[in-house]
């Protein structure tokens, strides 16, 4: 079946400079990222600021341009497209932003703003026709009744009215494809629910299909079919939501994962549910580390993942694809890298297989026959499993710490 977005080795840089006179450099936002989206499915790209979600999804809008790759619409190459040949098809993928505040034009009212995308693509004959819709599509996101508020402002609403004015003037044109941006998160709590559920029921009545670009994992739960997790320009896991989010296999799932406060028990520790956050911050997107990308702040780090190393891409494990190395050094069929236990092999004991994949790992050139993964290069008075310029963790080689095990 030919998914309706198909992204290819897509690439968007951005030049800049820093301050005047300064020097020039290249902000990777996305980085090589393939991805398919199915017709009627939500697919929910997840990751931290800077991660390159968001110019993601502006680049399957065309929203901006990008450097590299091809973007393809409904099996058509939109890549290279003009603005005169694209207008036809803005009208079938539209765009929702994060700040309703922001979206919706302070000077222009309810109803002229969801009238607009009509009369611009020429799907009302004047602007009464245009009103008369843009009403039925108000009365569908359940503003009611619609003709109470066509004639006011946004400065009249509250922000869960203006995200549901934001969606009624992207679903008033008919879209098959719509990529929301942190669709809840200007929100409270008590509204978010509500936008989503109504978010939920729109895709099932009007058959739509949702990219949903949000650093909520619960939402991203909630919501989509399948999950792609981004770091620093790549997905480096894609899978069924479930899958990802309850069994994660990259180590950067784990930690986004690992991040979220829990709720403390009545008569438990506070601190019990206090976040465990990730090492470091997400690197400069104008100084991508060499080999993996994640290397600087990832626990599991070893010698093919450094400078020397290579770039992991995806691959498939356990149901799921992860651009990870310790993929391929798991045990054949576990497909399960640090932590996860052998589907395939009950018996297998699930923290000996991970100490086992980690000491394969370090300092063995275990898992470096692959001529693309540069081994064990340092010179042999650096520490085991370490090359001298690395600047992975300084962990202990010795110890290996595997957060599944029991304390
Ligand atoms: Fe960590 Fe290496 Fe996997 Fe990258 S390839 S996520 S550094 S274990």
């Amino acid at each position: 079946m030919t998914p309706l977005v198909r992204v290819t080795d897509l690439a968007v840089h951005f030049p800049v400079r820093r301050g005047i006179g300064g020097p020039k450099g290249v902000v990777r936002a996305v980085d090589g990222v393939s991805l398919d989206v199915v017709g009627g499915e939500t697919l929910g790209i997840v990751g931290e600021s800077g991660s390159g979600k968001t110019t993601l999804g502006r680049a399957m809008l065309r929203l901006v341009e990008p450097t590299a790759g091809r973007v393809e619409f409904d099996g058509r190459d939109i890549t290279r497209l003009g603005e005169r040949e694209l207008r036809p098809l803005r009208r079938r993928m539209q765009p929702v932003f994060q700040d309703p505040h922001a979206a919706l034009n302070p000077a222009m009212s309810i109803g002229d703003a969801v009238a607009h995308p009509l009369l611009i693509q020429g799907l009302a004959a004047d602007r009464a026709g245009a009103r008369a819709g843009a009403a039925a599509m108000l009365e569908r996101v359940g503003i009611t009744p619609a003709a109470a508020f066509l004639d006011r402002f946004p400065e009249d609403l509250s922000g869960g009215q203006k995200q549901r004015i934001v969606l009624a003037r992207a679903l008033v044109t008919g879209p098959s494809l719509v990529v929301a941006d942190e669709p809840v998160a200007m929100l409270d709590m008590s509204v978010r629910a509500l936008v989503l559920d109504l978010m939920a029921e729109l895709r099932r009545d009007l058959g739509l299909t949702y990219v949903l670009i949000t650093h909520d994992l619960a939402t991203a739960r909630l919501l989509c079919d399948r999950v792609a997790v981004m770091y620093l320009g790549r997905v480096v896991e894609v899978g069924p939501a479930g899958e990802v989010l309850h069994h994660p296999r990259h180590p950067y799932t784990r930690a986004l994962l690992d991040a979220v406060p829990r709720m403390a028990p009545l008569d438990g520790d506070p601190a019990a549910g206090r976040a465990r956050l990730v090492a470091g911050e997400v690197p400069d997107a104008t100084d991508v580390p060499a080999g993996c990308r994640f290397h600087p702040r990832c626990p599991f780090a070893f010698e093919a993942c450094g400078p020397d190393g290579t770039e992991p891409v995806l691959e498939p494990a356990g149901g799921v694809e992860v651009a990870c190395h310790l993929v391929r050094l798991a045990p054949s069929g576990a497909g399960n890298p640090p932590g996860m236990g052998n589907e395939e092999d009950p018996g297998e004991e699930k923290h000996g297989l991970f100490r086992t994949i980690v000491e394969r790992a370090r300092g063995t050139g275990v898992g470096t026959e692959d001529p693309n993964i540069v081994g064990d290069a340092g010179p042999t008075d650096a520490a085991p499993g370490r090359h001298p310029d690395s600047h992975w963790p300084p962990n202990d080689p010795g110890e290996i710490v595997d957060p599944e095990a029991p304390a």
